[in-house]
């Protein structure tokens, strides 16, 4: 079981008072929680670094926490990385995970001195035109087949298209050594969102023993071993969190039995996650704004599928309660919809909720990963806020809502549309 908390009705009201629904919140206290808990579980490991997977929460006020708390951030394409250099990430401090890597974006990450980790032995070329030979490379492997932990099936890396195969892996540590290249990191992502507290220990085995077979095939330097995301939250209440401390002791178990005995006890071990950090650290905040009884029960919320994606798109399922009613009995079952005309746009489905009345605030829980980054802008809906609650009780907008200039900036004609566009 986990315990789904959210701010009180009370501070919700103080919040909307300022800043209108729906926006994204964000707590800091939470924040810390998650992310000084996952690096304390990996403290026995000195070199130990989180890089935080910007696409979860590419919000620069989430950043500035995490990297005044020691962490990283890894990168994906080049306004990632802009994002990174204007919040001071510097050298090491940036993975730069992309793969299909378009042209100039290994030069822009060379440039920031970042670790690039090579989805594949064809870009090994472009990687070395554009940026010259770095002294350090990651390599993203891909085991292929099925990923089981125990009995259950994780994944198919098989299917995945990230990655290099064993074989790839030993030809391009060969070609970079030759090119120059110093020392080698290795990387995998074989399951997502998961809280089976054997994932990471599990991986880091696969790792740390191709590791030690490239070292003693090839004489490469092995510097990190990178567990990159996956760790996952319970969305639903009945759900287990995953236990930081048996993972991070997993992981320090594989690390003396192959590690240290084939003499890489110096090495780094590394994660990127992006879930697991800022995920359970933020709520959509939303008004019901329509009831319609049809065929079905449905609320109607001021937020929409352009907010969060995840429920349209993969089904997912995010707890919903309503301020001020977190202990009234679910006498109810509604579907809670969007305004977009995609019948997908439901954040709930035949959901046991309280008796909503219209007015009523609802909040979606565990939206601070994956909830705005994934936003978009269909049926001309516009992004929301996002909130920052801070330790200290104050909350700050941390980004504003977006308006329909923002809307329509990237074409031509706005003067065009200046009669019927509200004066900024
Ligand atoms: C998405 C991603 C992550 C973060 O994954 P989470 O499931 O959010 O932990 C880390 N590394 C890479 C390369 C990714 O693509």
């Amino acid at each position: 079981m986990s315990v789904k908390s959210a701010p009180s009705k009370e501070t919700l009201e103080k919040i909307i008072e300022k800043i209108p629904t729906p926006f994204h919140l964000y707590s800091e206290e939470r924040l810390l929680k998650q992310v000084r808990g996952f690096l304390n579980a990996f403290s026995w490991n000195k070199k130990f670094k989180e890089y935080y997977a910007v696409k979860a929460c590419p919000t620069p006020a989430i950043l500035k926490i995490l990297k005044d708390e020691g962490c990283g951030v890894d990168c994906a394409s080049e306004c990632e990385l802009m994002l990174a250099e204007a919040m001071g990430f510097k050298g090491d401090e940036i993975m730069f995970s992309s793969n299909e890597t378009p042209k100039g974006e290994f030069a822009y990450a060379a440039r920031l001195g970042a670790i690039i980790n090579l989805d594949d032995y064809t870009l090994i070329d472009s990687l070395v035109l554009e940026g010259g030979v770095p002294e350090r490379v990651c390599m993203r492997y891909n085991p292929g087949g099925e990923f089981k932990l125990g009995t259950s099936v994780m994944g198919n890396p098989g299917d995945a298209k990230y990655g290099m195969t064993r074989e790839q892996l030993t030809l391009a540590v060969k070609k970079l050594m030759k090119m120059g290249v110093k020392e080698f990191a290795l990387h995998a992502f074989l399951a997502s969102n998961t809280t089976d507290n054997t994932y990471y220990p599990t991986m880091a085995r696969i790792l740390m023993t191709v590791a030690k077979e490239i070292k003693e095939e090839l004489g490469a330097k092995i510097f990190m071993i990178n567990l990159s995301g996956g760790v996952g939250i319970p969305y639903r209440p009945e759900e287990n969190e995953a236990d930081i401390y048996a993972i991070g002791e997993g992981v320090k178990k594989a690390y003396e039995e192959i590690c240290v005995p084939s003499g890489m006890q110096d090495i780094k071990i590394a994660s990127e996650l992006g879930r697991y950090i800022t995920g359970p650290t933020g709520w959509l905040v939303t008004c019901a704004i329509h009831e319609k009884h049809t065929h079905k029960e449905y609320i109607g919320v001021d937020a929409c599928a352009a907010d969060l994606m995840r429920p349209a798109m993969y089904g997912a399922y995010h707890h919903i309660t309503v301020a001020g009613k977190e202990n009234a009995e679910n006498t109810k079952v509604y579907d809670v919809v969007g305004s977009l005309c995609e019948n997908n746009d439901k954040f709930a489905v035949d959901r046991p909720l309280p008796e909503i009345e219209m007015g009523d605030i609802l909040v979606i829980h565990d939206t601070g990963a994956h909830g705005r980054a994934m936003g978009y802008n269909y049926n001309g809906r516009l992004r929301s806020a996002e909130v920052l609650l801070k330790q200290n009780g104050e909350f700050e907008l941390i980004r504003r809502a977006e308006t329909p200039r923002d809307y329509f900036a990237t074409l031509d004609f706005t003067h065009v549309l200046d009669d019927v566009l509200p004066k900024a």
